[in-house]
C-alpha cells in the first residue's frame, strides 16, 4: 500500500488527487492537505468582481467530494518539509497545521510515500508598499472573497457616478514582476462593460497599467493569431479593444508603491510616474510561500527543494535571453534530489520568464513572470498523478510520461463583456505555451485562428459550468479535458 499526499486543491492539486484516485486501487491512500474548505473556480472571479455572479456560484465544499471519492481531506496548511523524516520519525513527512474543523490550530506530521506540491503562489501584496485589498482604494480579484469585496467597492463607485461624480479607475499589474495580465485584462473590459450597462461609462476615466513591454503581450513573449485571413498580434488585439472602448494605457511600468488612490511606478526609461485612481485593481506579485525543508538531522536543506518555488527537472543554469531554449522547461516536474516529490501548476519553479527580460535605465527589472494558467496547471496535475500511479504500480523510480509547457497548448477564452445576448469574448488557442523558435522560427509558435464575439461569451459561460461539474468529480468527469 502506498500513501500519496497532495498539497493544495486548486486546478493542479485537485486534478492530481482526482487522477490518483482514478488510477490507484482502494488499498492506496490519497490525502489532500489544503487550507481552504472550498474549491474555487478562479476564472469566474472576474464575474464576481462585476456583480454578475456570487461566490456561491463559483465555489463548492471539498469535504463531501473527497468523502465520496475515498480521498482523505485535511483542512490544513503545510508548514515545513522533511523529505528524510527526522530523528524520531523514520519516514518522509510534511508538518501541517489545521486551519479548520475540530482540530484547528493543531499540528501534525503527515507521512507520505509520494508527495505532490500544488500549493500555487503566495499573493505577495507586501512586495508593493501600500498594496492590499481594501487599503488605499485598491481591490483584488485573485480569490472569490477579494472579488466579492471588489464588486462592493465598484457598486459604491457606480452609485457615486450615478449622482454625477466623475471618477478614475486603474486596472493592471501592481508590481514590476507581476503575472496574470490576462485576468486583469478581462477585468478591465468587464468593468467597462458594467459601467456601460449602468449608463455611467461617460463618468469614468479608465486606465490600463502594466509591466508588459506593450499591451497584449501578457507575459507570453508576443502572441500571434489568424483573424479574417490575416495574422494579428496580441498588441493589435489589445489596442483595438482599448481604443474601441476609450481605455487609456500605460505599459513598461513597475509599480513599487501605492498611497491613498495613487500608484507610483518606474518605467523602462528609468522615468518616475504616478497614476491616480478612485478604484484600483492591481494584481500583486506571485511569490513562493517561503517554505523551509530539513534533513533527518534537522539541517536546513531548503535549497534542495526550493528556489522561490519548488525545484523540478528544469534547466536552471543562468543564461542570456539569446540562449534560452524550449528544452530548459521541465517535463516530469520531479525534484532531482528526492524522486518521490513532484510539483504541479504554479508551485514549480520555472527556468526563466517567457517574456524577454528587460531592465530599466536605473537597473530595475520590469518583466512579467511567466503565466501558468488553469489549463496547463490541470494538465500538469494529471501528468504528475499518472506518473506517480505508474511508479507505485511498477516500482519504477522514473516517471513514464513527459509534458513540457514547450510542447503543451493552452486555450484562452477572455471575457470582454457579460450577457446572453450582449456578451462577448475572445477565443484563442496557443501552441506551444513556451515559444520554440527552433521549431517555429518566425513567431515561436503555430499561428492558430481566433474568434471574437457573442459565441465566445457562451463558450466562457459553458466552461464555467463544465469545469464546476468536472471538479465536483461527478459522473464522467474525466471525459472533460483539463
Ligand atoms: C482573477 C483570475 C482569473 C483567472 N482566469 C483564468 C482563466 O480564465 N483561464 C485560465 O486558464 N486561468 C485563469 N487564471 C489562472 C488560474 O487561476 C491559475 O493558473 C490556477 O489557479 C493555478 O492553479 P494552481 O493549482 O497551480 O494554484 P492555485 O489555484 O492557486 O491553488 C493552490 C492551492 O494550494 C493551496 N495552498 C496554499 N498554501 C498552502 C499551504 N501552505 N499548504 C497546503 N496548501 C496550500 C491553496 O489554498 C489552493 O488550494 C486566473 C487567475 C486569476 C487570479
Amino acid at each position: 500500500m502506498a500513501k500519496v499526499v497532495v498539497l493544495g486543491s486548486g486546478f493542479a492539486g485537485h486534478t492530481a488527487a482526482a487522477y490518483l484516485r482514478k488510477n490507484l486501487g482502494k488499498e492506496h491512500e490519497i490525502v489532500v492537505v489544503t487550507p481552504n474548505s472550498k474549491f474555487q473556480y478562479i476564472p469566474s472571479n472576474i464575474w464576481i468582481g462585476t456583480g454578475k455572479m456570487t461566490p456561491r456560484q463559483t465555489t463548492f465544499p471539498l469535504a463531501p467530494v473527497y468523502k465520496r471519492k475515498n480521498i482523505t481531506f485535511k483542512q490544513a496548511k503545510v508548514l515545513t518539509f522533511h523529505p528524510e523524516g527526522d530523528k524520531e520519525l523514520d519516514k518522509p513527512y510534511v508538518l501541517v497545521e489545521y486551519t479548520g474543523g475540530n482540530k484547528q490550530g493543531e499540528k501534525e506530521k503527515v507521512t507520505y510515500d509520494y508527495l505532490i506540491n500544488a500549493t500555487g503562489p503566495k499573493l505577495d501584496f507586501a512586495a508593493t508598499e501600500g498594496l492590499f485589498p481594501g487599503k488605499n482604494k485598491t481591490v483584488s480579484v485573485c480569490s472569490f472573497d477579494h472579488a466579492e469585496h471588489a464588486w462592493k467597492e465598484l457598486k459604491a463607485l457606480i452609485d457615486r457616478m450615478k449622482k454625477g461624480e466623475h471618477v478614475k479607475i486603474v486596472i493592471g499589474t501592481g508590481h514590476a514582476n507581476a503575472t496574470c495580465q490576462g485576468a486583469a485584462f478581462e477585468y478591465i473590459l468587464n468593468v467597462d462593460d458594467t459601467l456601460r450597462k449602468h449608463g455611467v461609462r461617460d463618468k469614468a476615466d479608465i486606465t490600463w497599467i502594466s509591466n508588459e513591454y506593450h499591451v497584449g503581450e501578457f507575459g507570453m513573449n508576443e502572441m500571434y493569431f489568424k483573424f479574417g485571413g490575416k495574422v494579428w498580434s496580441g498588441q493589435d488585439l489589445a489596442e483595438f479593444l482599448f481604443e474601441d472602448r476609450g481605455i487609456k494605457y500605460i505599459t513598461q511600468a513597475g509599480i513599487y508603491k501605492v498611497e491613498d488612490g495613487v500608484a507610483y511606478y518606474e518605467n523602462l526609461h528609468g522615468e518616475q510616474g504616478k497614476v491616480e485612481f478612485d478604484f484600483g485593481m492591481l494584481i500583486p506579485k506571485f511569490s513562493g510561500h517561503g517554505f523551509k525543508a530539513y534533513d533527518k538531522e534537522g539541517n536546513d536543506i531548503t535549497d534542495k527543494l526550493f528556489k522561490a518555488f519548488m525545484i523540478v527537472d528544469a534547466d536552471y543554469t543562468p543564461k542570456p535571453y539569446e540562449e534560452w531554449s524550449a528544452k530548459d522547461w521541465p517535463e516530469t516536474y520531479q525534484n532531482p534530489t528526492y524522486p518521490n516529490i513532484f510539483a504541479a501548476g504554479i508551485a514549480f519553479h520555472p527556468p526563466h520568464t517567457i517574456s524577454q527580460p528587460r531592465v530599466s535605465k536605473t537597473g530595475k527589472n520590469i518583466t512579467p513572470a511567466p503565466p501558468r494558467t488553469g489549463m496547463p496547471s490541470g494538465i500538469i496535475g494529471r501528468l504528475v498523478a499518472e506518473n506517480v500511479a505508474h511508479m507505485i504500480k511498477t516500482g519504477s523510480k522514473t516517471p513514464k510520461e513527459k509534458g513540457s509547457m514547450a510542447n503543451m497548448g493552452a486555450g484562452c477564452v477572455a471575457s470582454t463583456g457579460y450577457g446572453f445576448f450582449t456578451g462577448s469574448a475572445v477565443v484563442m488557442m496557443l501552441y506551444p505555451i513556451v515559444p520554440d523558435f527552433d521549431k517555429y522560427p518566425k513567431y515561436g509558435r503555430e499561428v492558430k485562428s481566433a474568434y471574437y464575439g457573442l459565441a465566445g461569451h457562451w463558450m466562457k459561460k459553458m466552461l464555467h459550468h463544465l469545469f464546476i461539474y468536472k471538479n465536483k468529480l461527478k459522473f464522467g468527469w474525466s471525459l472533460i479535458p483539463e
